[in-house]
């Protein structure tokens, strides 16, 4: 059987059985509903997308998978070279991976490793010129891996489920199993205030590797939207105290918050991409490391080598997968699309409030009403289920992410159906 996931097996309610999939719906046996949350943030381009479709048919042909442990494949040397040009600046080294979760313990082990490699070339200038070999003593290595093992990440961040991402993630609603060994004290949490993070930063600045951010939409810990002025801030201070800057959108990336990827703003050294990556169709995900960070890795010595190597990285469907899909988000214009999509919701949301709703959040495509009371939002999911609507709240959070090809009207039903749950 399933064992199905953030769930109490013993009462979950049973799942919908979904039997079909088109555009933004999806179909149960005796339903047709919109689907408000686009697969976990996911099919941005709706589901049997026929140009999707037709780029993993015409990739399954040729062949689905081979390894790149001593391979590669043409759809992959495009897909990253396509996010050369596609990201902004110089984030142009592509480490593929099957999951976001995964993509954000590479970008964690590179910024730790970068300044390892770094440190043992500092000190041995003279191996570093030469390029012969980057290891420096055991005593030597053990010193400099105590100097920058902190990382700094947001209060209230998810970055996955897998150990690392779990320890800088913080919401116990997710992790509580870390309760059993305690908090990392490599690991330092601040919210999103500017003041804070100078503080931060002035006490750790020296030893903190990376400062990891969701930008500017922090999503599984609860659609939290914070300025751009924060990340600016941060930049800055990375500089200042030559810590790596990690933007990871899973989340984010692909338009969510109105942005093609929020890097377009402030630029990161190491993106992580996922989630809408493949518009949905199949889980992959990527790590894009600035010159710099691949630089840092660049050697003749192998122990300055990154030792990683998903199976299934650089898998041919999903490359052929997110080639179709960003040529899809640049050629049909999604970013009006989404602006559409924002526009639409901030005038229906207008004037809507209720003494049960704490706050109503709109960013991009995506729009959260945040309750007081997580009961507020009991019986939600059934209630749209009935109108047309898939939908599923978490917490005291109820949200749309809705697939930027839906129409207006299909857009109104979604949030029509949010704010009638507070009018009965
Ligand atoms: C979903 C998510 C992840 C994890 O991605 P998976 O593919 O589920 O492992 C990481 N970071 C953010 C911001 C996410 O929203």
């Amino acid at each position: 059987m399933i064992w199905y996931p953030y769930a109490q097996m013993k009462t979950l309610p049973a799942p919908y059985k979904i039997i079909n999939a088109e555009g933004v719906y999806l179909y149960t046996e005796d339903r047709k509903l919109i689907d408000s949350v686009s697969s976990w943030w996911s099919v941005i381009h709706g589901y049997k997308n026929p140009e999707m479709d037709q780029a993993i048919i015409a990739q399954v042909k040729k062949f689905s998978h081979v390894m790149l442990g001593g391979l590669t494949h043409q759809t992959a040397l495009d897909l990253a070279e396509k996010l050369q040009t596609w990201l902004p600046g110089d984030l142009n080294y592509s480490f593929f991976s099957d999951s976001g979760s995964v993509a954000v313990e590479v970008a964690l082990k590179m910024a730790l490793q970068y300044y390892m490699n770094r440190s043992k070339k500092e000190r041995n200038p003279a191996v570093a010129l030469n390029n012969v070999h980057c290891a420096g003593s055991l005593d030597e290595m053990s010193r400099s891996q105590q100097e920058r093992t902190m990382v700094l990440a947001l209060e209230h961040a998810y970055h996955g489920d897998t150990f690392k991402a779990m320890e800088v993630g913080d919401d116990e609603d997710y992790h509580f199993v870390l309760e059993a060994y305690g908090k990392n004290r490599n690991i330092i949490h601040v919210p999103t205030e500017i003041d804070e993070l100078e503080k931060a930063f002035a006490v750790y600045g020296e030893r903190l590797n990376s400062f990891i951010v969701e930008p500017l939409l922090q999503g599984a810990g609860g659609m939290r939207m914070y300025d751009v002025s924060f990340l600016q801030r941060a930049r800055e201070l990375c500089d200042q105290y030559d810590v790596l800057l990690i933007f990871d959108e899973v989340a984010t990336g692909f338009g969510r918050t109105g942005n093609r990827v929020v890097a377009d703003l402030v630029l990161p050294d190491i993106i992580v991409l996922g989630k809408a990556l493949t518009g949905g169709y199949i889980g992959h995900a990527v790590t894009v490391a600035n010159r710099k960070v691949y630089h840092g890795f660049y050697d003749d010595d192998p122990s300055c080598a990154l030792m990683h190597g998903p199976t299934f990285m650089g898998n041919a469907l999903a490359c052929s997968a997110a080639l179709k899909s960003i040529e899809l988000f640049e050629r049909e214009d999604y970013l009006s699309k989404i602006k559409r999509i924002e526009e639409v919701t901030q005038r229906e949301m207008e004037g809507f409030s209720d003494p049960r709703v704490k706050e109503v959040r709109i960013m991009g495509g995506c729009v959260c009403i945040e309750v007081h009371d997580p009961e507020t939002l009991r019986g939600y999911q059934r209630f749209a289920y009935e109108r047309g609507v898939f939908s599923r709240p978490f917490l005291k959070y109820l949200y749309a992410m809705v697939p930027y090809i839906i129409t207006d009207e299909e857009l109104v039903k979604v949030l029509m159906t949010m704010k009638e749950w507070f009018r009965r």
